[in-house]
């Protein structure tokens, strides 16, 4: 067995081991990580894998047509990087401006299914540049849903890192809380896209449905 499905065995068991845990799937972070590294992952089982870097990504995805991945991008996105992204991946998580949402709506290919998105929001305040402020949620979220050629599934966010177990705990469930806004203002949503190698089991027990896990999987990134 390679290191990397012994390392996606145990995720696996742990994501199983949190309690409610049932419906909650591991998205692969290959950032950073080479084709051969991402082939081994999905033979040991694994399909989904998430990216930041549009041009390493598209330049993996050529080394990869073999295989049938579902591609999410994951990462900060460029106005002039919304048409390839449109056309190359399957699911975005980082939707933060409606000027890029109306972007990816109108790249996206008419003969693929509708973009699959999340809207990222900022929890942490002005620590963090990326994600939408969340007294804009309602706002963006309704404009998103008008864009036929995207389906809004749900939230991202990047909380600020901390060793703080209850800190990290209160931030997970302030995500939460915006997506039940939204659920409760009528939205139709499904995914929780929070959650990484250092904490996906406390955003599980908070709701996580997408964890999205890198080094924990493949090994720290060089
Ligand atoms: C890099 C990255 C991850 C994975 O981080 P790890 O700590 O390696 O698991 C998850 N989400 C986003 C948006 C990232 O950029």
């Amino acid at each position: 067995m390679t290191s990397i499905s012994k390392h996606l065995q145990d995720i696996l068991a742990s994501i199983q081991s949190v309690p409610h845990a049932q419906h909650v799937c591991l998205l692969a972070v290959s950032k950073a990580q080479s084709a051969l590294a991402i082939r081994e992952a999905y033979v040991a089982g694994q399909t989904l894998f998430g990216e930041n870097y549009l041009q390493e990504a598209l330049d993996k995805q050529a080394e990869l047509t073999d295989l049938n991945i579902e591609w999410h991008f994951i990462g900060p996105i460029q106005s002039n990087k919304t048409q390839l992204i449109a056309q190359h991946f399957t699911w975005v998580h980082s939707v933060d401006r409606l000027k890029i949402a109306q972007r990816l709506n109108d790249a996206r290919p008419l003969n693929l299914p509708p973009l699959q998105v999340c809207i990222q929001i900022n929890v942490s305040g002005e620590a963090s540049k990326s994600g939408i402020a969340l007294n804009e949620l309602l706002a963006f979220a309704t404009a998103i849903q008008a864009l036929p050629q995207l389906k809004l599934r749900g939230l991202m966010a990047i909380p600020e890192p901390t060793n703080d177990d209850n800190k990290q705990r209160a931030q997970f469930k302030q995500v939460r809380e915006c997506y039940d806004a939204l659920v409760a203002n009528g939205f139709a949503l499904d995914t929780l896209s929070i959650g990484m190698s250092d904490d996906y089991k406390i955003a599980i027990t908070q709701g996580a449905t997408i964890v999205r896990i890198g080094s924990a999987l493949f090994g720290k990134r060089k």
